[in-house]
């Protein structure tokens, strides 16, 4: 059996976040949502209503909802611009784990 190679870094990758078009908040359709996104409308005004500006024009424009690099996303150095204020789900997304290999694959990352 082949054993998978180990990821110990981030480094140069950002292949999960190439495909989420947003960041990626948990919230309602009120607007209420998780404690990140919270806190985004509370401290960061700008950079919230950026994103709602962001997706006010996407349903406007019909799309795309995913699978196009995270309004965050800094293809140049391969991170994100708002790494602390990232959503939960980022903070949560395993690297190495299986999710993290599929999308490492999809985007030719080795
Ligand atoms: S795909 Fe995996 S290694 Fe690449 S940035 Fe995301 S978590 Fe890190
Ligand atoms: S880590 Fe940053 S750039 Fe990547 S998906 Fe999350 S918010 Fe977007």
């Amino acid at each position: 059996m082949r054993s998978l190679a180990i990821i110990e870094s981030c480094e140069g990758c950002g292949a999960c976040c190439q495909v989420v078009t947003q960041p990626p908040f948990r919230r309602d359709f009120d607007g209420v949502g998780e404690e990140a996104w919270e806190r985004l409308a509370r401290d960061h005004r700008a950079l919230h209503a950026g994103l709602l500006a962001d997706q006010d024009e996407r349903r406007r424009a019909g799309g795309p909802f995913h699978g196009t690099p995270c309004l965050w996303y800094d293809a140049v150095g391969a991170c994100c611009r708002h790494y602390e204020l990232r959503p939960r789900a980022c903070w949560e997304f395993a690297m190495g784990g299986d999710d993290c290999r599929d999308a490492r694959r999809r985007a030719g990352v080795e």
